[in-house]
């Protein structure tokens, strides 16, 4: 009777652990503090510069995968820094396997050339990543988000839209000819149509920009949980615009 009791007790307290620390202070891991929104956008601006300048470093990714990448892959060959030991690599996965404190949060578009970690430069354990064409929110998206402000603590969400999105070039067309897309494709041009509707007539970069706006304008008003984090400027919202042909993220800074 006396283990039961001792044995419950332990899972309360661990329970109780749990809830405490599990906003992004997990105690096993005070070299994993939370990154200040500033911060982490820092860090996104200079993964970003050493993606467009063809020096990734790939961090937080093993060292045989970047071995692999700078003999296989023509686009990467002998660019690859490869910083990381085999050991040091397996420390990393080791510490991921226990917990994860990514450091932003990104709500990006499912198209092919625009994968966060490789144009951000980041590696395992960092971006908690949302995608879905057109990067535009519903409720799925809306709790994951949620979960890596609230739960893992990451404090920068940014939306990143990007030059020449088929999912906003869709739904103007789609609008302009009073149709309907096919099958649940009709699902983005209904999430878009606010967008189309408000803005101005003009070409798919300033319905593409004015969707990202109109993202990062839902997620900075949503309530319960983002709206009074931002208030309260725990955490920032930022829109961020991809350009196919340079690689280069340009964010959307202000209100
Ligand atoms: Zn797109």
């Amino acid at each position: 009777m006396k283990q039961v009791l001792f044995a419950s007790s332990l899972i309360v307290l661990s329970l109780l652990g749990a809830a405490r620390f599990a906003p992004g202070a997990d105690p096993t891991h005070p070299d994993q503090p939370i990154v200040a929104p500033a911060d982490a956008l820092s860090r996104l601006k200079e993964g970003n510069a050493r993606f467009t300048a063809g020096d990734p470093q790939h961090p937080h990714e093993s060292a045989d995968e970047r071995k692999r990448m700078a003999t296989d892959s023509y686009e990467n060959a002998g660019t690859i820094s490869l910083g990381m030991t085999s050991e040091q690599a397996a420390k990393r996965r080791a510490e991921l396997a226990k917990s994860q404190h990514p450091f932003a949060i990104i709500l990006s578009c499912s198209d092919s050339r625009v994968p966060p970690e490789i144009v951000f430069d980041e590696g395992l354990g960092d971006l908690f990543i949302v995608r879905v064409a057109g990067n535009v929110v519903n409720d799925e998206g809306l709790g994951s988000i949620e979960y890596g402000v609230d739960v893992l603590g990451a404090r920068l969400i940014v939306v990143l839209g990007h030059q020449s999105c088929g999912a906003v070039d869709a739904a103007m067309k789609t609008i302009a000819a009073k149709g309907k897309a096919p099958g649940h494709i009709q699902s983005l041009v209904t999430a878009i149509k606010p967008v189309v509707d408000s803005t101005p007539k003009g070409d798919l970069d300033t319905m593409i920009k004015a969707n990202v706006k109109h993202v990062v304008d839902a997620l900075r008003s949503s309530t319960p949980i983002l709206k009074a984090r931002v208030d309260s400027g725990d955490v920032q919202v930022i829109g961020g615009y991809y350009a196919l042909d340079t690689g280069t993220v340009t964010f959307l800074e202000g209100k």
